[in-house]
């Protein structure tokens, strides 16, 4: 088989027998840009009958993770992900980097982070995809998440910097939310946007080790003041979303924070919130697709010479904004 062409058929097989390398080469495929890649990856997403109904075999825990640059987002993967490998558990990790998208380069692909974990055999690394636009960058994130979860993954862990956008595509992306966060200087709460506090169902306090565990207490016990102000969510237990400490470095906390992850996931299945969740995302990202479609649409012709025209006819004030726009979408369907 030639560079750069798949044999759907045969990754289709690899990825449902847990292969990583057959998982590497399909979620690049998923990530081409190529009108015929596209296709497919629609066929082999098809043959993996990877949809998001609760019919789908058996799912993987979806987990979101986002925290600020330096606050020990890869240190927390490594020693999180050896600790569930070592409980016979298979942990795959993406990232979703938004930064990409402008540097063409992707500070979470760096190769020397996780470098444990990524030797682990039951372990799968994905540095974000370079290169491609943000919208395309989640979408494809989606998908590769799937393939994850088709290739027999347990755990499939969606890793972001935190820079606003990212967190809500993320939140799109996963079944339980975390939020990693540095212990503050002083005693006020760091400057955690509220929409995102809201996002989070877990929020951890890392460094708690050493000369920072003091102050890691203290953040975490504002952040536990401040969670239980937010309104109840109806997907929340009593007592969700909480705070806890946890220090990647000494590997300490990590497995209360693993049961408080459990638990509030059985809890999801038991009452349903976990499918509901599913079926919403699906469709966010069906009404995703559509919209990027549409766009793209208008990038080619022959929509792209009528808005060229169209916008001409604006700008000599032959025709106003608002009609111009009614007639080409009128084009369009
Ligand atoms: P990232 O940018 O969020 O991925 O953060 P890194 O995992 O690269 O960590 C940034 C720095 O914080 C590194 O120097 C880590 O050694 C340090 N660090 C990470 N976790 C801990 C921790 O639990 N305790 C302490 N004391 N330092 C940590």
């Amino acid at each position: 088989m030639a560079r750069g062409e798949f044999d759907v058929a045969a990754l289709a097989a690899g990825v449902a027998a847990g292969d990583r390398r057959a998982l590497a080469r399909a979620i690049t495929l998923v990530e081409s840009g190529r009108a015929d890649h596209r296709a497919q990856a629609l066929d082999l997403l098809a043959r993996l009958q990877v949809p998001d109904s609760p019919a789908a075999g058996r799912q993987a825990l979806r987990l979101g993770l986002s925290g600020t640059p330096g606050v020990g987002k890869s240190t927390f993967i490594e020693s999180f992900g050896l600790m569930l490998t070592g409980q016979g558990k298979r942990v795959a990790v993406l990232a979703v980097d938004p930064s990409s998208a402008r540097s063409g380069g992707s500070i979470l692909g760096d190769k020397t982070r996780m470098d444990r974990l990524s030797r682990d055999p039951a372990a799968f690394i994905r540095p974000s995809p370079s290169q491609a636009q943000m919208g395309g960058v989640a979408r494809r994130s989606r998908e590769a998440v799937a393939l994850c979860e088709a290739a027999g993954f347990d755990l499939v862990l969606i890793e972001t910097v935190g820079v606003g956008q990212s967190e809500t595509v993320v939140a799109e992306l996963c079944d339980l939310f975390l939020l990693l966060l540095a212990p503050a200087g002083g005693d006020e709460l760091q400057g955690v946007k509220r929409g995102i506090m809201e996002m989070a169902d877990l929020i951890l306090v890392n460094k708690a080790d050493g000369d920072l565990k003091p102050a890691a207490l203290r953040t975490m016990a504002d952040y536990a003041g401040a969670l239980r102000l937010l309104r109840r969510r109806p997907q929340d237990p009593e007592g969700f979303p909480k705070a806890l400490c946890v220090s990647a470095l000494e590997t300490s906390g990590l497995t209360p924070a693993w049961d408080e992850m459990q638990a509030l996931a059985l809890w999801r299945r038991e009452t349903g919130h976990w499918t509901a969740r599913r079926a919403a995302q699906a469709r966010h990202w069906f009404e995703e697709e559509v919209r990027q479609g549409l766009l793209a649409a208008l990038t080619r012709d022959p929509a792209r010479a009528r808005m060229e025209a169209l916008g001409q006819a604006v700008t000599e004030g032959r025709l106003t904004p608002e009609a111009a726009a009614a007639d080409l979408l009128r084009s369009l369907t």
